[in-house]
Order: structure tokens, then sequence, then C-alpha cells
């Protein structure tokens, strides 16, 4: 057997972890040193040389496109496919188990899986039915509440009020929502990993399947389980499994979500002699990248403390541009991009990364004004569109009339006569007799209303017997394509004038390709579309439609985990921002801040440029910060600081240069100011039009100065001259 392709490509220290007996393990190493990679390799190790059967390993990536990307490696370095083989998140494989044993996790074959849209939307309905007053009762902070619950493994029996009547009350809403839940089949992501936990703890056949089947269970990002995650771990582990676990408690994130770094500590307390193997060689980033995200991570207190270095060249300094404002920001950034598309480079190989996903939007704008393909990872996904969760909520009922969620959403949408009184009516009755709004409705069409409206809500439910009748024997596709236009959504959105009712179409016509290529796995037990529909749900957190397309990447920090690009931007690198509002007073959240910030550092392989803006405007307000705490703490001989260009004003909205030179309106066009104007103003010198706003009186410009910087000024009153 030749093991060269699996053992060729790696160190000393990764090949004895990949090579290692059959023993729990836990590899903690930095930043591009090799994890995944590892991981990958002793997949195939264990395939190809241990002897063990695809389906006797269970790997865990923090994503579902680190899942496709793993299977990918496996099976190249194995020239086989490994169909058998389990490797997906932690919610897509308890899902996987759910499927399975839906009778044994005490739920509906057909049961749905809501995303956090859909829960939220549930529980301010289920405060109303209550009448519980939503002031006092903020549904995010209850859907928070439950949620984290859930992830400690909590029901609502288990947990304590602690004799205070505030959290009486949150325990009290967290038991109806589960009601709630159980009656209609829905399953929350969080339940996910609780309901296959204790399945599988209460049933000792079952757990005695998968002890025997999974023996070997692989987990990339361990750093960031939570408590429900790792028990479920352990559970399945038992005391045979062997665990061979790899993370970086530097790139420990998602405390917020109920990460707990401390299971690399506690793994190797649950496993007694615990192998435990450090990469310290870094493969990615230059040697200038890499000291700087050492430099930086070295600010931190709670640390196991690594020694990352790398044998790879210098390398250029990191860029640091200090923007006027946002639209400088992205100006300035797609500059650059520009620059490095014209050198041949791919765009997939860059990625703008930022903190706060309403940064996007700017940047956004700016890249189609320039016409750079891009793809926004983590921000409005496909599948979490209104339209395509209205032609969802359709296929949804045709196929589990008891989801009162998708009931809801799409009962009067589009409209056809049924008002908030009559569903409010439903609400009592679904309350009252415990049943679900699709019985409610039954009942109340028959018994209770008048005549007009009895006939509008028996015509919407037989519209949906007839979808499910008229659907039945169709191929998956054809079904989407059948309800979408059935159910009247493309005609409603066709009343929608303009680009905003055409992309919503489009939308529709996506989700038909969607389920066009959608391929379903044979060994599932479920039908196409429930399949189809969990896929939906499931996938709404990741990437967009075309991932084939080559264009530039843009995302939060958070979603740049495990990833890699040749050039990467860290944009909006401000105090308040990064590190963000909320963590600079609280030294553990400043922590996670920084170790988000090493993240980004650690993602860029060659070039790195970080940017902030003097002033921007951000969920609708102006903020003037300072730079980021964290770029001082980058050690100078690593930065390069960008001088602006002359023309640093080009205005982002203007995409060719003849809009470019159209005078602005009112005041201002009399005058002849345009954007990127240079003038004169008697107390603040020399400056450049960098914004206009407003008509008439009321016209203003925002004009960077070469000695006072910028400052907006009243036309009428500024008294400009012109240059
Ligand atoms: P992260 O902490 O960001 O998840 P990681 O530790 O998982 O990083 P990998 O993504 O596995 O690191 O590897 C980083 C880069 O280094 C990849 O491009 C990988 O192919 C490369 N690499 C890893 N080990 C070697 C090696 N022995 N020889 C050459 N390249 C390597
Ligand atoms: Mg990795």
């Amino acid at each position: 057997m030749d093991v060269t392709p699996i053992l060729d490509s790696l160190n000393d220290v990764q090949r004895q972890a990949v090579t290692a007996p059959s023993e729990p393990a836990l590899i903690i190493a930095g930043a591009g040193s090799g994890k995944t990679r590892v991981l990958v390799h002793r997949a195939a190790w264990l395939i190809e040389v241990e002897d063990v059967a695809p389906q006797g390993l269970l790997a865990v990536t923090f994503t579902n496109k680190a899942a496709a990307e793993m299977r990918n490696r496996i099976e190249a370095l194995l020239k086989l496919p490994v169909q058998h083989l389990w490797i997906g998140t932690f919610h897509g494989l308890a899902h996987r188990m759910l499927r399975r044993h839906w009778r044994e996790a005490g739920l509906p074959q057909n049961f749905q899986i809501i995303d956090s849209d859909d829960q939220l939307r549930l529980i301010k309905r289920l405060l109303k039915s209550l009448e519980v007053d939503d002031s006092r009762w903020i549904p995010k902070e209850i859907q928070w509440f439950i949620n984290g619950q859930k992830d400690e493994g909590l029901r609502p029996k288990h947990i304590d009020d602690e004799g205070d009547p505030n959290r009486r009350q949150q325990i009290s809403l967290y038991q109806s929502y589960e009601d709630i839940c159980q009656r209609g089949g829905l399953v929350d992501f969080a339940e996910l990993l609780l309901r296959t936990h204790e399945t599988l703890r209460d049933n000792a056949e079952l757990l005695k399947h998968y002890r025997r089947r999974f023996q070997h269970l692989l987990v990339d990002e361990f750093q960031d389980t939570n408590a429900i995650q790792y028990a479920w771990l352990r559970l399945l582990a038992g005391d045979k499994g062997v665990p061979f676990v790899v993370g970086d408690d530097d790139q420990s994130i998602y405390r917020w979500r109920g990460a707990r770094v401390e299971h690399i500590h506690r793994f190797q307390k649950d496993f007694p002699g615990t192998r435990v193997i450090k990469l310290e060689q870094n493969y990615r980033s230059t040697e200038t990248i890499l000291n700087a995200a050492n430099a930086v991570i070295a600010n931190n207190n709670s640390r196991m403390g690594k020694n990352l270095w790398t044998e790879g060249a210098a390398g250029e300094a990191i860029k640091v541009y200090s923007a006027y404002n946002e639209r400088d920001e992205a100006d300035f950034i797609i500059g650059r991009l520009n620059d490095w598309i014209a050198q041949g480079n791919m765009r997939a190989d860059s990625a703008i990364l930022y903190r706060s996903n309403a940064q996007s939007r700017v940047l956004e704008e700016g890249l189609i004004n320039a016409r750079i393909p891009y793809r926004v990872y983590g921000g409005l996904r496909f599948f979490e569109r209104a339209e395509i969760k209205d032609a969802l909520a359709y296929l949804r009922l045709t196929s589990n009339r008891d989801d009162d969620s998708s009931f809801e959403r799409v009962v009067n949408k589009p409209t056809r006569g049924i008002g908030a009184r009559t569903v409010e009516m439903m609400r009592a009755y679904a309350r009252a007799n415990a049943c679900s709004m699709w019985c409610a409705a039954g009942a109340i069409a028959r018994d209770d209303l008048n005549g007009r409206a009895a006939n509008a809500v028996n015509a919407f439910m037989s519209l949906i017997e007839r979808m499910a009748r008229e659907t039945n024997s169709l191929e998956l596709h054809d079904k989407v394509d059948h309800v979408i236009h059935v159910s009247t959504l493309i005609e409603f959105f066709k009343k929608d004038k303009g680009e905003k009712g055409e992309t919503r179409i489009e939308n529709l016509a996506e989700l038909v390709s969607a389920a066009k290529s959608f391929e379903p796995d044979p060994a599932e037990e479920m039908s196409p579309l429930d399949e189809f529909l969990s896929h939906a749900a499931l996938e709404a957190g990741e990437g967009q439609a075309d991932a084939w397309e080559d264009c530039v990447q843009l995302m939060t920090m958070h979603s740049a985990k495990g990833l890699e690009f040749p050039l990467v931007f860290m944009c909006g690198m401000e105090d308040g921002l990064f590190p963000h509002q909320r963590s600079v007073a609280d030294p553990n959240g400043l922590e996670e801040e920084r170790r988000l910030c090493y993240v980004g550092i650690t993602r860029a392989m060659q070039s790195l440029y970080i940017t902030h803006a003097e002033q921007r405007r951000l969920h609708g307000m102006d903020n003037f910060s300072q730079p980021s705490r964290f770029i001082s703490e980058i050690p100078d001989e690593y930065i390069e600081e960008v001088r602006p260009r002359v023309q640093v004003a080009r205005p982002m909205r203007s995409s060719s240069p003849t809009q470019r030179r159209t005078p602005i309106g009112g005041a201002g066009s009399e005058l002849g100011i345009r954007l990127g104007q240079r003038v004169h103003h008697k107390k603040f010198g020399d400056g450049v039009i960098l914004n206009c706003e407003g008509q008439g009186a009321h016209a203003r410009v925002e004009v960077n100065f070469e000695a006072a910087g910028t400052k907006w000024l009243v036309l009428s009153y500024a008294n400009l001259d012109l240059m």
C-alpha cells in the first residue's frame, strides 16, 4: 500500500499526529499550522492504513462549506469516493440522526427545522396569545434565554428559578414554547443538538449502535464547542471511542454563543491519557503577517501560550490606510482590488473582512459601481429572503399542515381576505384545543365565521390540499415551480413595480433551479421535498447562490474562521467598532475581540491591508473614532502607512467618469460644484469636495480640507471658491 500521498506533505509533528495510535488525542496549535490538514490526513490514514471503514468515522467541521471541502480533500487523497463517511457540522449531523430516529426522538416523521427568524416570530405570537406584555418580556431576550438554556442542555424542568419571579416567567415561557414546537413538529437549531443528545442518552440500543459504529470522532475548531456539543461528543465516545480533536485556544470567538474554550482542559480530564500534540510551524502567512498576529495576541492574559514560527519569507509590510470616511475606505479597497485583478490574480483569492454585518452595504455599493463581482457570506442570504421563505412556507404546508409558523406566514399572502381578526380567532381556538392552526382554521370556518370569511379560509385550505395533490407525483423542481405559480406569489410580486418586484421574481425562479440542482441523498429515508426543505433551513446560514463565479469574498471576521486568502482587507478598524463598543469595558470581552482580530490577521497569506475611517456613518449615525487599539499593538516595523492619493475624493456613487462630472443639483449646480472639485475656503484653506447632500438652501457639501480635515458646510453660507 502506498501511503506516500498521505504522509509526504506533512512535517514530522503533523505526521506523528496523523499516525498516532487509536487513543484520544488533542492537537492544540496556532493559526495556519495545519490542524485542518492533519484532520483530513488522519481520516485518510485511518481508512487506508488502519482499515477503518468510512462509516466508522464521524468528522465534525464548523461550517457546511468546510465539510464539503474536507470530503473533497479526503477523496482526493484516497482517490475514491467516501459516501458513507459522515462529515458535517454539529447541527447537520444531529439533524441526520433525528431524521433517522424520529420515532425514538419523539418527533413526527416530517418535522421541520425553523431558523432563528421563524423562532422569533413564534415567540412573538406566543407572547401575544398568552397576553404577556412584550415590552417587558422582550421576544428577542426570551429567544436568547431559550437558546442559551438549550445550549447548556437544560429543559425547563431542569432550571432553578432561584426564587426570582422574572426567571420563573422566563422558564414558563420556555415551557409554552416547547409545547408549541412539539405540537407543530418544529425543531429549532439548538433543539437539534439537545434532542439528539437526549435521544442517544435515553436509548441504550441506539447509543450502543452509534458507539460501535463511530469509533473515531474527528473534530475541527474544537475550541468553539458549546456545552451540549461537548456532551454529545462525550456521550458518543463513551469509554471506547477515540476522539481526535484539533483547536486553538487563541481562536475561540463564540463565547457569546455558549462556546467554552475550557473544554480543552476538560477533554484531558474526561479522556485520561490523552495524547497532546502541539504544532508550531505556520505554513500560511508571511513572517511579517505572522509576527504581527503573534504580537497582537500576546496582549491577552488567558492563553495556553504557543510559539508560532514560519520558514516563509518576510514578505511585504502590512498596509494601514486611514480613510476620511466609510466611502473613502471602500474606494481605497476597490482601487487595490482593481490593481490586484489587473495583475492577473483571481478575485476569489481576496477577502474583505469586517466586524459588523452592516458594514457590507457601503462596500457592496462600491463593488457594484466598479462592476466587481462579489459574494457576501452571512448577510441576507438567498434562503432567508422574504419571497423565498414565502415559497418555502407553501411547500412546507404541503408536507405538513400542522406547521403553524408556515401557516401564519402565508395564510393571507397573497392577500385573500383573511383578516387579522380571523387569524386571532384561529389562534384562540388552537390554544384552547391544543391543536394546530390548520385544524383550528377548519373548525372555525365550519362553526364560527360568517359566509365571506369562511369562504376565504376554506379557499386557502383547499388551495393547499390541491397543491399537495397536484404536486404529489411531480419531481422536486416541478413541485417548486407548480407551488410558486399556483400560490399566485409570482403575480403578487409582479404588482410590486420596479426592480424590487423583479428581483423577487428572479429569486423565485432561482429557487426552482436550486431544487433542480439539489441532489437528494439516496440513503435518507425522508422525501426529497422534506430533505430539500431541511437543506434550505440549514444552508441559509452560508454562502450565496452562484458559488462558482470568481468573485471577491465579503464576510465578517467570525465567518472567516478556518479560511485563508492571499489578499485580505480588514476594514473598519476603529475603537468602538472593533473592538466592539460592548466589549471595551469588559476585560473578557476585550480578550475575545482580540482573538477575533488574531483570526482576521491570520487569514492573510501574502498581503494584508488594514483600514479605518475618521468618520463613519453606520446604522444611520455619524461616528468619529480613533483607530483601533489593535493597530497600535502591531509593532511599527511591520507596518507601512499608505498616504491618501490626491484624487482620493473620487466618489463612490458615480460609476462613470461622465457621471462623476455632473454638477450636483440645487445651489451647487448653479455654482458648477461637482464631486472631486477642488475648492478654497477663507478660513479652512484648500480642499476637495467629497460628498453633497440636499437641494437649494439646504444643499450641503462635505469638503476634505488639506489642513483642517473633513467638514460639512452649508453651500449657501460657505462662500467656496472654485479652483
Ligand atoms: P486555522 O487555525 O486557521 O484553522 P489550520 O491550523 O487549520 O488553520 P490549515 O488550514 O490546515 O491550518 O493549513 C494552513 C495552510 O498551510 C494550508 O494552506 C495548508 O495547505 C498549508 N500546510 C499545512 N501543513 C503544511 C505542510 N506540512 N506543508 C505545506 N503546507 C502545509
Ligand atoms: Mg483549520
